[in-house]
């Protein structure tokens, strides 16, 4: 198992539902690698998946103080996630600004950029 195959499956792992053997292979691996160890034992507290789920939450500070600070401990070390609130983050100041609230935002090309390979992955 490597780093990536790692964090494919780390939400099966921690909803058991991984065989045997790949549990196995997860377990090893995130014994022995130095980035993937952090990555796990964050994931007990909170896993992508579940961080998705209080997304919005987070981004209007409704969250309780507890669970802001699961969240950020995760952000701290999951590139993924903290790319995924970037975008999400723009997406709605663009939505907000479309409905007419606030002035009209202008994103930068590169953000737009990341914004929809983004959304193509999901
Ligand atoms: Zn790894
Ligand atoms: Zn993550």
């Amino acid at each position: 198992m490597n780093c990536d195959e790692l964090k494919s499956c780390a939400y099966n792992y921690f909803e058991s539902q991984l065989s045997e053997e790949a549990r196995a292979a997860f377990e090893a691996h995130s014994e022995e690698c130095a980035d993937c160890g952090p990555f796990v034992a964050i994931c007990r507290e909170i896993t992508c998946e579940k961080l998705t789920e209080f997304l919005d939450d987070y981004v209007d500070d409704h969250l309780p103080a507890e669970r802001k600070a699961v969240f950020e401990r995760h952000l701290a070390i999951c590139d993924e996630c903290v790319a995924y609130v970037r975008s999400y983050r723009i997406t709605r100041s663009l939505t907000e600004a479309q409905s007419g609230d606030l002035p009209p935002y202008k994103i930068p090309a590169d953000l737009l950029g990341a914004i929809l390979a983004a959304r193509k992955k999901a």
